[in-house]
């Protein structure tokens, strides 16, 4: 994954960046990101990137200019971007479009909102406007990590264990399955059996049954999307009928 990211605060984004798996996938230069201060592109002795609104009512809104020149700026390489605006109006962004992103060839570029938002003609450079979810954050700064968080771990490389995430929440339709570690048995609390069995076929049906179980009732909607197989069904009859 290849990105510039628009923001008022470039070191909210440093600080996550130099850990861990994102750590890594730059390192191994499968992810490339550019952090580009909006005020640097503004203009006036007082580098102001806000103002108020039209209209009047509370709050400052970014103005366009300096996100326009930022915009050209970037543009001067002629690489092939796609940019995402970040906004709590934008559309819903899911596993799914973490996996569209994932095998994106563009250099993607997401514009970091702040105060009230950005001016309304700023939404004219973005290709798509995306959220994380129906909540109001401060800024676009996190949701820009949230997204390259969940982008970078699909390409191939970025994680440690391949497989892992092949079982995740999401990646069937259903939530992950529970997952335990030693001891095997902590304050009372024991591994199931199953678990330390050896039959991994059973262990397969365990997990499956499990991961049905925890979907149905933390998150009924997705059972409307899944794609169940007759065994799925099977073990959903079993389920309902405890
Ligand atoms: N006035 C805007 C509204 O009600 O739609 C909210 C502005 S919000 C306080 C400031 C910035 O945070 C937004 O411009 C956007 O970049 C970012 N932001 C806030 N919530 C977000 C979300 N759920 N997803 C993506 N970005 C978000």
């Amino acid at each position: 994954m290849k990105c510039d990211v628009l923001t008022l605060f470039p070191d909210i984004l440093t600080a996550y960046l130099k850990e861990s798996i994102l750590k890594r996938a730059q390192e191994k230069g499968l992810l490339d990101v550019k952090l580009y201060n909006i005020r640097d592109f503004s203009s006036g002795p007082h580098r102001t990137v806000d103002d108020a609104p039209y209209g009047g009512g509370a709050g400052m809104v970014l103005k366009p200019e300096p996100i326009y020149r930022a915009m050209d700026f970037l543009r001067k390489d002629n690489e092939n971007r796609k940019v995402i605006l970040l906004s709590p109006q934008g559309k819903p962004f899911r596993q799914s479009t973490a996996e569209t992103y994932s095998k994106e060839e563009r250099r993607f570029v997401f514009i970091c909102g702040r105060y009230e938002g950005v001016d309304e003609r700023v939404r004219d450079l973005a290709d798509e406007e995306v959220s994380i979810g129906d909540f109001v954050l401060t800024g676009g700064e996190l949701a820009a990590l949230v997204i390259i968080d969940a982008v970078t771990r699909l390409v191939p490389g970025a994680l440690g264990d391949e497989k892992s995430k092949e079982d995740e929440s999401f990646s069937w339709g259903l939530l992950d399955y529970p997952h335990y570690t030693r001891p095997r048995e902590f304050r009372g609390m024991k591994v199931p059996d199953v678990l330390v069995s050896g039959d991994h076929k059973e262990i397969w049906l365990w997990r499956r049954r499990e991961a049905l179980k925890k979907t149905l009732r933390m998150r009924p909607d997705l059972m409307e999307k899944v794609e169940l197989t007759e065994l799925d069904k099977k073990i959903l009859s079993d389920i309902k009928e405890e």
